[in-house]
């Protein structure tokens, strides 16, 4: 499998020089080539294949030949190793839980696939791998567990010190082992504009060979499709699935789509928004228009320019007819997650992260006027992450996840940083 640019400035490149890369060299991002079928013995299959075998068929076509057979099958079984259940919620709807991996966000898929492709490339390096990357919190921590204890890969992680939440600061800095954090005296804009900088230093790109990690990696990007084939090997019905996707960057709704181009069964996407709604407009008048982003309760979904809407363009040729009647848009404000959060807990007893809230809602409204049909909402991280948010909606204390027991008891471990380039670059120079 090649990969193109979407800025059609650069040339095509392998599985293994995409994930090196992260970004093609023109700016653009990398796309398939081809868009492989789901074998029909796959799909038939469905309900029976286990899960890390359904990953190594999934993931096979895209990495071709760069990854061993044997290799990747390990990489696949590492990666999708806990639960991905569907849980009835209501009549009509239930929640595919995303929540149940280390970092209890659905990220940890994506970030712990990445990191052991690239772990397996940097061992034909002559030297380590150093990723470089910068969070406002939740993304930090799936990508320093993916690549916790990694071989031949090293994570310098920026962070603002005081503006990320106390179960994300241990998640960034009690690892340990190949794990870095770099307290930034600044705010998240500081630690990203630091980090861009280093990355265009001749200096330090020849010192170290750097690599982003970001949502934009295919090595993150594809392998979200995952839970769209693990949600249809428990879905219950037999019409497929209505399925609503929180969306932020939109990596993991371009990943559903992905799977549905691929062949599998799916009656409609929802993308569910925040007030950062620029796609879902876009999906109702056909005019996309980036915006500046503004802060919501569901914080993971505040961007106002989503790096993947161009892939899931590209997906279906530009046509905004095709992509209108698969997907349709959903907006939702502060109060109607408040609302969402507190109503289906009262009603149901199911708790709701404000991620999930997000698309319950929309998924929802959907299916009021459809009341044969039935559908799932991706639950993308477990409530406990957003105590301040959830808690007073429900007036209880949420317990924390015995998976956080032991981290939340360990010594944080940080190196402070001035929000100074020269400060950056003289860590990293002497490394
Ligand atoms: C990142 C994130 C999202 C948004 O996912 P995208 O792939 O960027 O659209 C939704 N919910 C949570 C909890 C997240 O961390």
């Amino acid at each position: 499998m090649q990969y193109y640019s979407l800025n059609r400035q650069a040339p095509s490149v392998d599985f293994r020089a995409a994930t090196l890369a992260g970004q093609a060299p023109d700016g653009g991002l990398y796309f398939p080539e081809t868009i492989p079928r789901f074998s029909p013995q796959l799909l038939q299959s469905l309900r029976t294949l286990p899960k890390a075998e359904l990953a190594l068929q999934v993931m096979q076509p895209y990495v071709g030949t760069t990854i061993p057979a044997a290799e990747l099958a390990r990489i696949c079984a590492e990666t999708v190793d806990f639960s991905f259940p569907v849980v009835s919620v209501t009549e009509q709807i239930a929640a595919l839980e995303l929540f149940h991996g280390p970092t209890l966000a659905f990220k940890d898929v994506g970030a712990r696939f990445m990191s052991r492709c690239l772990g397996y490339f940097s061992r034909q390096q002559t030297r380590a791998v150093t990723v470089l990357v910068a969070t406002s919190g939740d993304t930090g921590g799936a990508v320093a567990n993916g690549f916790l204890g990694v071989e031949g890969v090293e994570v310098v992680i920026l962070y603002p010190a005081g503006k990320v939440s106390p179960v994300q600061e241990q998640q960034l800095t009690a690892l340990g082992q190949n794990i870095t954090a770099l307290e930034v005296q600044g705010n998240f804009d500081d630690c990203q504009q630091l980090v861009k900088q280093a990355f265009t230093d001749a200096a330090v790109t020849s010192h170290l060979t750097l690599t982003s990690a970001n949502s934009i990696n295919v090595a993150r990007w594809l392998p979200q499709q995952l839970y769209y084939l693990y949600a249809s090997q428990q879905w219950p019905h037999p019409e497929p699935p209505v399925v609503a996707v929180p969306s932020g960057n939109f990596g993991n709704l371009c990943a559903g789509l992905l799977a549905y181009a691929s062949g599998l069964p799916v009656s409609h996407f929802i993308a569910a928004c925040n007030a950062n709604d620029a796609v879902a407009r876009y999906l109702r008048t056909g005019d996309f228009a980036a915006r500046p982003a503004v802060a919501t309760l569901s914080n993971a979904m505040d961007v106002g320019n989503p790096s993947n809407f161009g892939r899931i363009l590209e997906l279906f040729a530009q046509n905004h007819a095709t992509i209108s009647g698969l997907i349709s848009g959903g907006t939702v404000t502060d109060a109607e997650t408040s609302a969402t959060i507190r109503r289906v807990h009262q009603q149901t007893g199911y708790l709701l992260d404000p991620h999930g809230a997000v698309a319950f809602h929309t998924l929802e409204a959907y299916l009021h006027t459809r009341p044969g049909q039935h559908g799932l909402f991706l639950e993308t991280a477990h409530p406990v992450k957003f105590p301040e948010v959830v808690e007073p909606l429900i007036g209880q204390a949420i317990a924390v996840p015995p998976a956080l027991h032991e981290l939340m008891r360990q010594p944080k471990r940080s190196i402070a940083l001035e929000p100074r380039y020269e400060a950056l670059r003289e860590y990293l120079l002497t490394r």
